[in-house]
């Protein structure tokens, strides 16, 4: 019998151009994917207008494939996806999986900005959220193939899920399960910020009905402070122009043998060579401290 396909997947928000920290995430899941002989695919997270920078798609689409980081599948765009967003909340509010919730900031400050019960009725005038209601006191647990077993009691440390925002606007919750489901992603491969939206996520395909892929969560690049690095391209320059020293940075970062690529000297080299030196089982599960990446530090 033949095996499923496997289909993998690369989903930056334009907030502004791809940094290291999403460098290693787009390596990472490409490394993943065809070491697996599995499908790559790129999808744009432009679901939040005001904070998108104006031409970060156009430039972070460019700058992967500079980096030979090409979409095995069309570029969806969470922009165009108002429809399915819609049908998916639409079947989660008829169902009672979902409700429509008033509540502002300052209602749920007694519970620490989380929602377990709506202390606001209906507000004429003003549009409600929509969330997911989440029971407390009940754990969700997967296996990570990095981070290991990761369990949470979403109830009680995250509260009741929002899936479109009071101002309009769909969560990113939302799009990513609907969309990961619409595109047949069964490997998901991302930063270890995102660990803790996963169980939220799981969660959300259940209530929907749709399978949960397996999941991967790469390690944080943090400075000397252990602080997260990833919106910082000062340390690591990415160069359309000259991809090779920030490939062989994420490269070290993944935990990879940094001879294995020593002596490529182009792009199509160097990503043959990745490929064939990868081992998954090197990834480090804990933040990775840039000093220990080879990259020259002023
Ligand atoms: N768009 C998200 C980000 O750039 C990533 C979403 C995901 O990989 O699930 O942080």
């Amino acid at each position: 019998r033949l095996r499923p396909a496997r289909r993998g997947r690369f989903a930056p928000s334009p907030t502004g151009d791809l940094h290291p920290g999403s460098l290693l995430a787009a390596f990472g899941s490409w490394l993943l994917a065809r070491h697996d002989g599995a499908e790559w695919w790129v999808r744009v997270e432009d679901l939040d207008p005001p904070r998108e920078q104006p031409g970060a798609i156009e430039r972070q689409l460019r700058t992967l494939e500079a980096f030979g980081l090409v979409s095995d599948g069309p570029i969806l765009r969470q922009s165009s996806r108002d429809t399915a967003y819609r049908e998916a909340l639409d079947r989660l509010l008829g169902s009672g999986a979902a409700f429509e919730c008033w509540c502002s900031r300052s209602d749920l400050a007694a519970t620490g900005g989380l929602h377990h019960a709506c202390v606001s009725g209906p507000q004429a005038g003003r549009a409600p959220a929509v969330r997911l209601r989440i029971p407390c006191g009940e754990s969700v647990a997967f296996d990570d193939a990095i981070q290991g077993r990761v369990a949470q009691d979403v109830g009680t440390e995250v509260g009741d899920v929002v899936l479109r925002r009071a101002d309009g606007f769909w969560a990113y919750q939302l799009a990513v399960v609907v969309d990961d489901a619409a595109q047949a992603i069964t490997d998901v491969v991302r930063g270890a910020d995102l660990l803790d939206s996963t169980p939220r996520q799981i969660l959300l395909q259940r209530a929907l009905g749709l399978p949960t892929p397996s999941y991967a969560h790469l390690p944080l690049i943090v400075d000397a402070q252990g602080r997260k690095l990833s919106k910082s391209t000062d340390a690591v320059p990415i160069d359309d122009a000259n991809p090779l020293p920030a490939l062989r940075f994420a490269w070290r970062a993944l935990g990879q043998d940094p001879a294995a690529l020593e002596s490529c000297t182009d792009l199509a080299g160097t990503l043959a060579a990745a490929r064939e030196a990868f081992s998954p089982a090197c990834i480090p599960s804990e933040s990775v401290a840039l000093h220990n990446t080879g990259v020259a530090i002023a």
